[in-house]
């Protein structure tokens, strides 16, 4: 399996090279890296939200300077991390591992190591005196910005 994980687009983690396809259609490809792109589909719905309700964040930023780990929407002052997972990367328990069947395997454990790391994250911030909230990407943007609106709100 040759992975290219140098990949120049920003926010693109890995690459099969096409004989490898890891999708089995160009349609679902398409579909698995515009899940990794950062500023289109589901959490730009919930960035547009929340700025929408007056509310000021930070993206795609470190919480904590020393800590190698970026939220997808960090509020500095209330220590709110916010991440939208992705279905497939996280494994999601509704759209997670069965939405794939070539190299099931591979990618079982590449995901497993995904959620091991998810887990991991939290604790770190929670030890640091964070609130974490993850969101599954399929849940509705408006009830996810309503449940950050309402931590933040109760932070302040
Ligand atoms: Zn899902």
């Amino acid at each position: 399996m040759s992975l290219n994980t140098r990949s120049p687009e920003r926010g693109t983690v890995l690459f099969v090279t096409a004989e490898e396809s890891w999708a089995s259609s160009p349609a679902r490809r398409r579909n698995m890296q515009a899940n990794r792109s950062r500023d289109t589909g589901p959490e730009l719905a919930v960035r547009r939200l929340i700025h929408a309700a007056g509310l000021r964040y930070r993206v795609d930023i470190r919480p904590l300077p020393d800590f190698r780990r970026r939220a997808d929407i960090v509020f500095t002052r209330q220590r709110i991390a916010v991440f939208i997972d992705g279905c497939f990367w996280h494994g999601c328990p509704e759209h997670g591992s069965r939405s794939f069947n070539e190299n099931a395997a591979y990618w079982e454990q590449k995901i497993s190591r995904n959620v091991d790391r998810d887990a991991d994250t939290v604790e770190r911030l929670e030890a640091a005196g964070w609130r974490v909230l993850r969101f599954w990407e399929h849940l509705d943007p408006a009830h996810v910005a309503e449940a950050i609106a309402k931590e933040v709100g109760s932070a302040r």
